[in-house]
């Protein structure tokens, strides 16, 4: 009589999320699972992609959410601490896994990680599915006719809706069947212990504004469409309105694909959704994409000016003044609105922080690269492409960038742009009691009114730290003396 065979275990198949906790529309989720074969959901938390600040905070609280919704299917989020490129071959050996899925990264670190590790894999007989969902455009597929990356946005969003729409989203996995296994994987691994991920000081309204589940990135994404998309156009420069989708930290952590909001827009009932406002908010995310192009094809444009005549330009390194930036404490009163918010929240309004980084970089003559870190460390959405791009833009160091001499003037735009006041007060409560012709030059208040409503300027609130026209005319000079200026 002849043995019979065991029925040998089909191998186990990985999935590798990395900004992209969710389930729903998560191709490399969705491929795992249509494998057939049991599946290990797994996070390497590599300290060459660790970030901290509030954007830590925020990925741990997105990996945790994910973690429930996986708990929820009978499984779990395998969480390790290490060289991604040590373990996951490791952990690919250890439990026999034969295929493994991610989706693709764009970011300098993740590409040459992703190469390495995709090489190291298929020397080990394992598959690996690279998928495509971070962006609505893969960076390489949009080129002039020259064949070259494009490098203004109006010509390259033209070019971008000429490729049609983004793929169709992909449902979440009914059903996951999970590889199960006992073994302790961090110990035998010599996993790194991942470290508790903190808010850091004064973001003390973070947890309450930002709910973190992929459910509350679709009731977000639902309310917006439902009640504000109608206005985007006119009321998106509106700070005082705060009516923008609010969906950058969800982008950000992947809790929502790029292509489910734009999909979520399209669907938008053109009865009550014009297509002006629709189009306006899909440009915008448009700007997402663009920006993420242009990490790809200038992996330092977080450090480099990318019109290197700006090399030459006398930035002034003043501590106390940069100080006063980051704290809102400059005297002008839309600026100090912003950096409150942000260093509270993690988050600011787009037109606020074209202000206040116009500010920093040309009436305080201050390193965008110092900006840049700031918000790096202190926004929930921190991100290394849209805040690179965006600080080279607002100092006028980037390509498709707004001119030097264009100086937003600070009192300008906040009379413009919240003109009662109201978001000024919110985060300034020192001036509530200010008329709301005066809320954005407090310095004017007269004596009697100040007595009135026990206001002393400068010392209720800061004198301004700088003369806007003399501080603007430096400005001028130290570029008009710029060596190659173009
Ligand atoms: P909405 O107006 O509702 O826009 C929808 C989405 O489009 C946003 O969530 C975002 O993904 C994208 N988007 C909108 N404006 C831009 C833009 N100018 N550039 C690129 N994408 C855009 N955005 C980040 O997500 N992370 C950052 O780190 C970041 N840093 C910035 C730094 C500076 C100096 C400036 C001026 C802008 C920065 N932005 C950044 C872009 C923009 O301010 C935010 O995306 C926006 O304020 C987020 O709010 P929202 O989701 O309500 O935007």
């Amino acid at each position: 009589m002849t043995a019979q065979k065991q029925p040998t275990s089909p191998a186990p198949v990985l999935v590798l999320f990395r900004d992209d906790f969710r389930l729903t529309d998560n191709p490399a989720l969705h491929a795992a699972c249509a494998s057939g074969q049991p599946v290990v959901c797994a996070y390497v938390h590599d300290p060459a992609t660790y970030k901290q600040g509030v954007i830590g905070w925020w990925l741990a609280q997105a990996r945790a959410a994910l973690h429930d919704a996986l708990t929820e299917k009978g499984g779990h989020l395998l969480q390790i601490g290490g060289d991604a490129v040590d373990i996951v071959p490791a952990l690919v050996k250890h439990l026999g896994i034969k295929s493994v899925f991610w989706n693709r990264r764009y970011d300098p670190v993740g590409k040459a990680q992703d190469t390495t590790l995709k090489t190291t894999l298929e020397s080990l007989h394992v598959d690996v599915q690279s998928l495509a969902v971070r962006l609505l455009h893969e960076p390489w597929t949009i080129r002039t006719g020259a064949g070259q990356p494009y490098r203004v946005f109006t010509a390259w969003w033209r070019a971008a809706q000429n490729m049609g729409e983004p793929g169709r989203c992909l449902p979440a996995p009914q059903t996951i069947e999970f590889h199960n296994y006992s073994d302790n994987l961090e110990k035998l691994l010599k996993a790194q212990a991942i470290p508790p991920a903190r808010l850091p000081d004064g973001a003390t309204a973070a947890e309450q504004d930002w709910p973190c589940s992929e459910e509350d990135a679709q009731e977000f994404l639902h309310d917006f469409v439902e009640n504000n998309l109608a206005h985007y156009a006119d009321e998106r420069n509106r700070p005082d309105k705060d009516t923008t989708s609010r969906l950058s930290p969800y982008l950000r952590a992947g809790l929502l694909s790029a292509r489910q909001v734009w999909h979520a827009v399209r669907a938008a009932p053109q009865k009550t959704v014009s297509a002006e406002n629709a189009q306006t908010f899909l440009a915008e995310l448009g700007w997402r994409d663009f920006a993420w192009m242009q990490l790809f094809y200038e992996p330092d444009l977080a450090t480099r000016n990318l019109r290197p005549e700006f090399d030459h330009l006398p930035w002034h390194h003043a501590p106390d003044l940069l100080e006063a930036w980051k704290m809102g404490r400059t005297g002008y009163p839309l600026v100090d609105a912003g950096m409150r918010q942000l260093y509270t929240t993690g988050w600011m309004h787009n037109r606020v922080r074209m202000v206040v980084a116009s500010f920093l970089t040309k009436h305080l003559l201050t390193d965008w690269r110092e900006g840049e870190r700031w918000f790096h460390d202190r926004l929930v959405d921190a991100d290394p492409a849209q805040n690179a791009m965006n600080w080279q833009w607002c100092a006028g160091t980037g390509i498709d960038a707004s001119p030097w001499f264009r100086i937003f003037n600070p009192v300008g735009q906040s009379e413009k742009f919240d003109p009662s006041g109201a978001y000024i007060r919110t985060w300034v409560p020192e001036l509530r009691l200010l008329p709301d012709k005066l809320i954005h030059t407090p310095w004017k208040a007269d004596a009697a009114l100040c007595r009135q409503i026990g206001f002393t300027p400068g010392k209720s609130y800061p004198a301004p730290l700088v003369d806007l026209k003399q501080a603007r005319a430096i400005a001028l000079e130290s570029w008009k003396n710029l060596p190659d200026r173009k």
